[in-house]
């Protein structure tokens, strides 16, 4: 017997749904019996989700640059460049639109399509905004699809970063509306949730994830998946994260987080969110190669380039040009 016959998807009412469909309706019962499945399973499911979406041997490609690092008003504890912890991040004011623009070319001459510039605020002040949108529009001259992160958005502000061409704008949920307050106590689950509604109605895509390896059960990734993937209209880009442990933050001292049940979580926002890209972001530079291959497989199909993720390291370029070269896997075009 064909054994996905074994493991049909069902809707709410219990109704046999296409594997494959585009769907904002999903339970914590299924996202939960997803995540429950055997491991052979779950990727059969996953590659079959992928494949009907997505050349599995394509793989997105983005840059990070910080462009204002540390000294971030908001507590979350994973993050090094909270002021709140002394995990030796010197806070910067905010880069050169030059220096910014010349990292972007370089980003595009080692293979990147869409270079993505974080900040640490806690939202951006308007004269900020203004050096942001000339950032934005200076990237997007060169041929770059363009993403920024800089915290919490009012209305205005995204559409005022919509105009100067922004492609994207990241604004991560990061863990189960439950678990939230245990890693942020500066802002709320709904603060996160109101910031993505005014960049979806500035008609920005929307790169929305998490991270895992925080201390949360199960039960908060289910909830993390089942929030991200009954949102309005899935986030185009989906990152999933491993926790980084950076000393002087108040998660630096966890067990390391178990690589299957990182697969899984990856397997379960490719099932959930059948048309983005889910990418793997922080925490590569700790995983073994074969749990990389492992998330591509289960449907994992963007990474992060570059030697630093912010403020975390992350593999070397040629690490990855070997890795991808290993699995036949070539740049999304
Ligand atoms: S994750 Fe972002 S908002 Fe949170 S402390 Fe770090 S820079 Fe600030």
């Amino acid at each position: 017997m064909d054994r996905h016959i074994a493991i049909p998807a069902t809707g709410q009412d219990g109704a046999a749904v296409e594997p494959d469909a585009v769907r904002q309706d999903w339970t914590r019962a299924e996202v939960r019996a997803l995540f429950e499945l055997p491991f052979p399973d779950l990727i059969y499911r996953a590659q079959r989700v992928h494949r009907a979406h997505f050349d599995p041997c394509q793989v997105q490609i983005s840059t990070l640059l910080s462009i204002k690092t540390g000294g971030c008003p908001e507590d979350c504890g994973y993050c090094p460049q909270s002021a709140h912890y002394e995990a030796g991040v010197k806070a910067e004011k905010l880069m050169d639109a030059a220096a910014v623009v010349g990292e972007a070319r370089a980003a595009k001459q080692a293979g990147a399509s869409r270079f993505c510039m974080g900040a640490a605020w806690r939202s951006p002040k308007d004269r900020d905004l203004d050096a942001v949108c000339a950032m934005v529009a200076a990237v997007k001259a060169l041929g770059l699809e363009t993403c920024a992160t800089l915290g919490m958005l009012t209305g205005p502000q995204a559409l005022r970063l919509k105009g100067a061409g922004l492609d994207y704008y990241n604004h991560n949920l990061d863990t189960s509306p439950e678990y939230y307050g245990e890693i942020i106590t500066t802002r709320t689950f709904r603060d996160r949730l109101e910031t993505l509604d005014h960049v979806r109605t500035a008609g920005i895509s929307v790169c929305c994830g998490g991270i895992v390896g925080m201390g949360e059960s199960r039960e908060d990734r289910v909830g993390m998946i089942v929030a991200l993937a009954t949102l309005p209209v899935h986030p185009e880009s989906v990152p999933i994260n491993m926790l980084v442990q950076v000393e002087g933050t108040p998660l630096a001292t966890g067990q390391a987080f178990d690589a299957i049940e990182f697969v899984r979580t990856v397997a379960a926002a490719r099932i959930t969110m059948p048309a983005s890209v889910v990418r793997l972001s922080a925490g590569r530079e700790d995983m073994s190669e074969e749990t990389q291959a492992l998330c591509f497989v289960a449907g994992a199909n963007s990474i992060f380039y570059g030697p630093k993720l912010l403020t975390t390291p992350n593999p070397a370029r040629d690490r990855d040009r070997d890795l991808m070269d290993k699995l036949g896997l070539v740049p999304m075009s």
